[in-house]
């Protein structure tokens, strides 16, 4: 399985507009942060995490040349709102793509994108054409892969992260109900969620997200959602080997 890290910033992406900060000017393109998504490929299906806001961006620049289905972990515009330019793979693969949601998410979906639905002349007339599905339990993909939903308190949202073989992606997580524990054992790779240093009233800071990682114990564990206080090679330096600092177009292969 490979995982291609698409996006790691927080919802404004870095560098920040008008910003002129020591990260958002910062010539490492580490420092240089799309919104959070994520490409996973594996039994020669090729998924995609979130169809974030820099999705068509995002896609040129990793080369993705198909899409089996999209899990969605929530409706925030970060993760969502590049739903429209799916359109391109819709309409090449002429197939309508499965999307796969938390039930907090569905109507958010539905209200935004309702006419990219289950609307048969889509495929015709080259317009996003997407399936439904709100996901309550572990499923099979297409019959051969296990996906598992994780449930992880965002605010006040319960949204999802994903586990797929012995990979699990939380973004946009502050806490971890005690269920969820169960679904993340035996991790070789967690990719998590660690906005930044100080509290924050919704996502995990790096003290949560390091106490998260400690009682999950994955082989590996991957930062992503960072926002401007967090400077890639600073933060890199503080932790353990085996916890790096996420990019864009970080490969993560899980054997
Ligand atoms: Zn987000
Ligand atoms: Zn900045
Ligand atoms: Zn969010």
């Amino acid at each position: 399985m490979k995982i291609t890290l698409l996006g790691t910033g927080t919802s404004q992406g870095i560098p920040v507009p008008m910003c002129a900060c020591k990260v958002c000017t910062s010539t490492d393109l580490r420092d240089k942060r799309l919104r959070c998504s994520a490409l996973v490929e594996t039994n020669g299906l090729s998924i995609l995490i979130d169809t974030s806001i820099d999705f068509r961006q995002q896609m040129l620049r990793a080369g993705v040349k198909r899409i089996d289905a999209v899990l969605l972990t929530h409706h925030h515009f970060d993760h969502l709102f590049g739903l429209d330019d799916i359109r391109a793979y819709s309409t090449a693969q002429q197939q309508f793509i499965n999307l796969y949601t938390c039930p907090e998410s569905e109507q958010e979906v539905l209200a935004r994108f309702g006419y990219a639905f289950e609307k048969p002349d889509n495929l015709k007339y080259g317009l996003p054409a997407l399936k439904m599905n709100v996901v309550r339990e572990p499923f099979k993909l297409h019959d051969l892969l296990e996906v598992v939903p994780v449930e992880v308190g965002h605010g006040k949202l319960n949204i999802y992260g994903w586990r797929i073989g012995n990979f699990a992606y939380l973004t946009d997580c502050k806490t971890i109900p005690e269920p969820s524990y169960a679904l993340l054992k035996n991790l070789d790779v967690l990719v998590i969620d660690c906005l930044r240093y100080t509290a924050h009233p919704t996502h995990a800071s790096l003290p949560e997200t390091l106490a998260y990682i400690e009682r999950i114990q994955p082989k590996r564990a991957y930062l992503i959602h960072m926002s401007h206080e967090v400077m890639h090679t600073e933060l890199e330096s503080k932790l353990p080997d085996h916890i790096r600092v996420g990019y864009d177009m970080m490969e993560i292969v899980v054997d």
